[in-house]
């Protein structure tokens, strides 16, 4: 018990002395900081995050941060899962607003560490609102978010020169919990790559609207389950039976829709750390060429 406090206390001392070699800010008394802990690996949460999860009072985390990153809090500082828990509801945004701004009130140094970036589906614009209106000074700290690093972890660029140069980032369930009303015939045109955030329940009903909207069937698709986390799995599947592969994929689940997803077979990278061989021309760009 002893030996794990002052390891705790090691770390928390490094985390101080890179803090101040970098000149990076102290999580000061009666601030919120919002900070993104990314994806899962906790060599994803950038220096800011670590260094306030070391000097914070009061930390309120969500579901998906990993909770191994915890370890560097300090042994007094109050831990509140602000997530959803055995398929009870979550607390409301409000109930957790109010907290951050009465811890904030009382002096205390208070951390709201959100999974991946607080500002992407994240709903930490709303939470930033309410300590705007309650006059509580903050700071956002982005984070790594799992449309991103957990396409990287995929070995699937979000964006590719040969494949697309846009992407769309959409939640799969609107405010209500159904599938988002937006525009999916100019998403579907307008958009070569499209990563679908929260969206295992509703995969089956935006293939098929983009697919009405003239994506073909047979378009790459691939479900990242764990992303960065023990037990990462990637299925690649097609557009076309989209729905049915996330029905069985586990969560948390990131989609990803179009023809950037080929670039897997060249670069995953964490595949080829357990023998995956990988392809040096996934879009077979030197066969087509050689055809030609
Ligand atoms: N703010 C977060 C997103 C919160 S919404 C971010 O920036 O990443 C929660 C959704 O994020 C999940 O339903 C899932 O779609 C995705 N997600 C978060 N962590 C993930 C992980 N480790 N692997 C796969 N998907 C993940």
């Amino acid at each position: 018990m002893s030996s794990t406090i002052s390891l705790g206390a090691d770390n928390r001392a490094a985390l101080r002395r890179l803090a101040e070699t970098l000149a990076l800010p102290h999580l000061q008394p009666g601030w919120v900081w919002l900070a993104g802990a990314g994806p899962g690996d906790p060599g994803l949460a950038s220096l800011h995050t670590l260094h306030a999860i070391a000097e914070a009072d009061v930390i309120l985390i969500d579901a998906l941060v990993n909770k191994a990153m915890l370890t560097l809090a300090r042994p007094d500082a109050r831990i509140i899962d602000a997530g959803k828990r055995g398929g009870r509801p979550s607390p409301s945004q409000e109930s957790i607003s109010r907290r951050l701004i009465s811890y904030a009130r009382k002096g205390l140094r208070v951390l709201r560490l959100k999974g991946g970036d607080p500002f992407v589906f994240g709903r930490g614009g709303e939470e930033a609102l309410a300590l705007v209106r309650a006059n509580v000074p903050f700071r956002i700290v982005p984070g790594v978010t799992a449309g991103i690093g957990g396409l990287a972890y995929a070995g699937i660029p979000v964006t590719h020169r040969d494949t697309n140069q846009a992407v769309t980032f959409i939640t799969g369930s609107g405010a209500s919990g159904a599938a988002p009303d937006l525009d999916w015939v100019g998403i579907a045109k307008g958009s070569p790559t499209i990563v679908l955030y929260m969206a295992r329940k509703h995969a089956g009903a935006i293939a098929a609207k983009l697919i009405e909207a003239g994506r073909p069937g047979d378009e790459p698709a691939a479900i990242i389950s764990n992303a960065s986390l023990e037990g990462q799995t990637t299925m690649v599947t097609r557009l076309a039976v989209l729905g049915e592969a996330a029905a069985v994929a586990d969560a948390p689940a990131i989609i990803v829709i179009g023809e950037n997803v080929r670039l897997a077979a060249g670069l995953d990278w964490l595949g080829a750390l357990s023998g995956r061989l990988l392809d040096a021309d996934p879009l077979g760009r030197s066969r087509l060429s050689d055809a030609g």
